[in-house]
């Protein structure tokens, strides 16, 4: 069940509701939320469901800046996804896993990586993963500076987000597309482009306006602060400095705000103030901001304007103070950085090292699958004539031949086509002669090359009836067959040796009864079927067009086959 955006409570406590319910929470930027509800999906008792709360899980540690935490989960995610076969959340995993080395390598490598979650997604066709892994690439090329691509993905991802009824990422969508024309225009103010730097602008704010309220109305803070941020320095950079400073005044502190939102709008705040020469305003801002920053990165970013800030009022003092505390914490989060990229190259490594052990692993187990099915193939197949041979019959016959026929079929003096002509043309009347009965056959049937010159047809579902009925058309089928095309002179007959399954008990005597009526078959003149008593006296004639009185086929020329002359009589 998926839940709209605005429900919070969605039915019961089913694992697909709690998965449904950490969405929604994912949506609003609510991590504690997203944590709780995609937690017990993972402990949960529905492993169809695993992989896609994993990945949540992971974007809900890159969001909450986790990122060898994040790391960590999606190395074990994206192996659950294979063992479930969920090609969609891995792509999910595979664009967070991209975001994450964007912030922590760079944007070259998150762009392999990126590739992969695309390539994934699409592969899976799942809507939801094109839409993350759409929007992941979005940012990969904003941070790349390769704006064309960054609108096309913004767009597709924005368009998908339209279809899945997702508003936040179409508001993180209009977001991230405001920022690249806002990179254009300072590239075209940096160029001595005026008037077309200050058209983006304008293009920019409305869309980070746009932005900024659909965050709002669908509850995610973090977005709207974002956004909002973003809308003050692009109406700063028009020269709005008021109107960017009027935003600020509006937006409303909320005790739940987590720290990074408080931080980034009064760092914001604080740098339009001092953009527009309002430093000891500034200077208030960005000391709050300093004391709110719970990261050290935002610490950072806080204390460094903060020290432009003292310096521009004049307070030099201040200034070298703030600069000093600004230095040792860039000293840290450069430590920090190293120590997390280091965490982070152990933690790729090892999760290409797994994937390429569980492929390697999965390809063995596959080619031996491969090599054990040929081998079960070969050994129950015939290499002359492609047919089953004696050791797939005696499996079949083991399971029993109830309801069933078994045909015996020998070729008539095969040993002069041997001697008459050659063993080659021997070994080509055997392969004819197989396709002969395959054709002839239904596809229920088994034909099966017994030995030598001898065939087996196991005929499902025959009556008696049926079964001589099926032994004489082979039969007729056989002389009537044109052998002179493999080479001049060749005739063939076959003697056929009917025994029905429910006539014994054990398959053993219904193959030697079989038997026994092929060799009468061969006293009494070849070129016939034999069946079983009371009809066993009977022997099924059949003449084939231009057959001669001498029961032998008359070899070329025969044509058409059956003559409408069934002789069910004596054996002569
Ligand atoms: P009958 O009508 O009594 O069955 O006479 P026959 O000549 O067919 O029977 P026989 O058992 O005397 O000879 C069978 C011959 O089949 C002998 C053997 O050389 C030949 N043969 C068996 N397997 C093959 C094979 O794979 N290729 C070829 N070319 N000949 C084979
Ligand atoms: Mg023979
Ligand atoms: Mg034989």
């Amino acid at each position: 069940m998926l839940a709209h955006r605005g429900d919070v409570v969605i039915g019961d406590d089913s694992p697909a509701d709690l998965l449904a319910r950490a969405a929604v929470c994912l949506s609003r930027a609510d991590t504690a939320g997203t944590r709780e509800f995609a937690s017990a999906v993972v402990a949960g008792d529905d492993p169809a469901l695993r992989p896609r709360a994993m990945a949540l899980l992971v974007r809900c540690h890159q969001i909450r800046d986790e990122q060898v935490e994040a790391l960590a989960l999606a190395h074990r995610a994206l192996e659950v996804c294979w063992a479930a076969g969920d090609t969609a959340s891995a792509a999910m995993i595979h664009a967070t896993m991209a975001r994450i080395l964007l912030v922590t390598s760079d944007p070259v490598t998150a762009t392999a990586e990126i590739m992969t979650a695309l390539e994934m997604a699409e592969a899976a066709g799942d809507l939801t993963a094109r839409m993350w892994t759409c929007a992941a690439a979005s940012v990969v090329y904003f941070y790349l500076e390769q704006f064309d691509q960054c609108f096309e993905f913004c767009e597709r991802a924005a368009e998908m987000a339209r279809l899945v009824g997702d508003e936040v990422t179409h508001g993180a969508m209009i977001d991230t597309i405001a920022c690249a024309n806002m990179a254009l225009a300072e590239a075209a103010r940096a160029a001595g482009d005026e008037t077309r730097a200050l058209s983006l602008a304008a293009i920019a704010a409305e869309q980070s306006r746009e932005a900024t309220e659909i965050a709002r109305r669908e509850g995610n803070r973090m977005n709207e602060a974002v956004a909002l941020g973003n809308l003050g320095e692009t109406l700063a950079f028009c020269g709005r400095a008021e109107e960017a400073l009027a935003l600020f005044d509006d937006w409303q502190l909320d005790s739940r705000d987590p720290p990074s939102i408080v931080t980034h709008i009064l760092d914001v705040h604080g740098c339009i103030c001092m953009a527009s020469g309002r430093y000891p305003e500034a200077i208030g801002h960005l000391r709050a901001a300093l004391a709110a920053a719970e990261s050290k990165v935002s610490e950072m970013v806080a204390a460094e304007h903060l020290a432009d800030a003292y310096e521009r009022n004049g307070d030099l003092r201040g200034a070298l103070d703030t600069y000093k505390l600004f230095h040792s914490l860039s000293k840290a989060v450069a430590s920090e950085a190293a120590r997390r990229s280091g965490h982070i190259a152990v933690v790729r490594l090892e999760t290409a090292q797994a994937k390429a052990a569980a492929e390697e692993e999965r390809g063995r187990v596959m080619a031996l699958q491969r090599a054990n099915h040929e081998l079960l193939r070969k050994s129950l197949e015939d290499p002359l004539t492609g047919l089953a041979n004696r050791r797939h019959l005696d499996e079949l016959m083991a399971a029993g031949l109830s309801g069933q026929a078994l045909l015996l079929v020998d070729v008539d003096h095969f040993k002069r086509v041997n001697d008459e002509h050659s063993h080659l043309v021997g070994d080509q009347v055997l392969r004819c002669l197989a396709d002969l009965l395959r054709a002839v056959c239904r596809t229920e049937d088994t034909v099966v090359r017994f030995g030598g010159e001898e065939f087996a047809v196991l005929l499902s579902d025959s009556d008696l009836a049926g079964a001589l009925a099926g032994a004489e058309r082979l039969r007729v089928r056989v002389a009537a067959h044109d052998w002179s095309t493999i080479a001049p002179g060749v005739t063939v007959t076959v003697s056929i040796g009917l025994a029905l399954g429910d006539e014994a008990p054990d398959p053993s005597q219904i193959l030697a009864r079989a038997d026994e009526r092929l060799y009468e078959a061969k006293r009494s003149g070849r070129n016939r079927v034999h069946g079983p008593a009371p009809l066993e006296a009977m022997t099924i004639r059949v003449w084939a067009e231009g057959e001669g009185a001498s029961g032998q086929p008359a070899g070329q020329g025969v044509a058409g086959f059956v003559r409408p002359h069934h002789q069910l009589g004596p054996v002569p």
